[in-house]
């Protein structure tokens, strides 16, 4: 939950983004505040990964800013020219904003407990020990305290994102990013996945999800933005959007997910 004068997490201006002749994002406007949870719905192909992706510079945007925490994402502003970072520098930025994919993306060859651990250990130089307790307290905070040793294949996809989601938190991010994180779940796992969501919502982490779940949007989301074809076609409170959506495309899109 958010207050009434929390500081902005991620501002995003006038963002697009082309692949090759096709223009993905059309010039995206949200700001997203600290504590806040954005759930962000729209049709396949509307570009919402490839925004996420922008938000920590897996993609390069074309036009437009993103601000984090303050910081411009992936350029250097030397009067008004911008350059693009160097890798390291990325890699700090990048540091500070959790991610979590549709595919877990757990490294196979390392235990729960090591997929946690390491990159502690080689983003931030953290001692072995504290990144041991690190990983304990996040394994236990996502209901998987006793399964650390487990490597990735003798996990269930529900626990294998619950492992994913502590490692992107064990980083201490200050914005999480979700891109559909329970779509390849089996129907019986994505509550598991969910209820963590939720606990970190609770505990106030700034998350921007994108996500097909409209009934788990309306309940944790404090805003919910509409796109479709580039651009933000409408946002509001969740209850308002998902009630009550202002714009046809919104409408036949809701009616279709419920
Ligand atoms: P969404 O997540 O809303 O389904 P995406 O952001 O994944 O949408 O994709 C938006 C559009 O951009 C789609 O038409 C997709 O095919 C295209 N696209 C995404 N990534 C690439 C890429 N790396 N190269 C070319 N086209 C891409
Ligand atoms: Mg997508």
């Amino acid at each position: 939950m958010i207050s009434g004068d929390a500081k902005v997490a991620m501002r995003a201006r006038a963002v697009r983004k082309s692949f090759g002749a096709l223009e993905v994002l059309s010039g995206i406007d949200l700001d997203v505040r600290e504590g806040e949870v954005v759930c962000i719905l729209g049709p396949s192909g509307s570009g919402k990964s490839t925004f996420l992706r922008c938000i920590n510079h897996l993609e390069k945007v074309d036009g437009g800013t993103i601000h984090v925490d303050g910081h411009l994402i992936g350029y250097e502003d030397r009067d008004g020219v911008l350059h693009e970072l160097h890798a390291k520098a990325l890699a700090r930025q990048r540091s500070e904003i959790g991610m979590v994919f549709q595919r877990f993306n757990l490294f196979a060859h390392l235990s729960a407990r090591d997929n946690i651990v390491q990159p502690q250990r080689l983003v931030r130089g953290a001692e072995p020990a504290a990144a041991r307790a690190r990983a304990q307290e996040l394994l236990e905070m996502v209901g998987l305290g006793d399964r650390g040793d487990a490597y990735p294949s003798q996990l269930s996809g529900g626990q294998q994102q619950r492992v994913a989601i502590a490692r992107a938190l064990a980083m201490r991010p200050k914005l999480m990013l979700f891109d559909e994180p329970t779509s390849a779940l089996d129907p019986e796992l994505v509550g598991e996945v969910l209820t963590v969501i939720r606990k970190l919502a609770e505990e106030g982490m700034t998350m921007i999800i994108v996500t097909h779940e409209v009934g788990f949007a309306r309940d944790v989301a404090d805003r919910v933005v509409f796109m479709d074809g580039g651009v933000v076609v409408e946002e509001g409170s969740a209850s308002d959007l998902i009630t009550n959506p202002q714009q046809d495309r919104t409408r036949v899109f809701l009616r279709r997910m419920l």
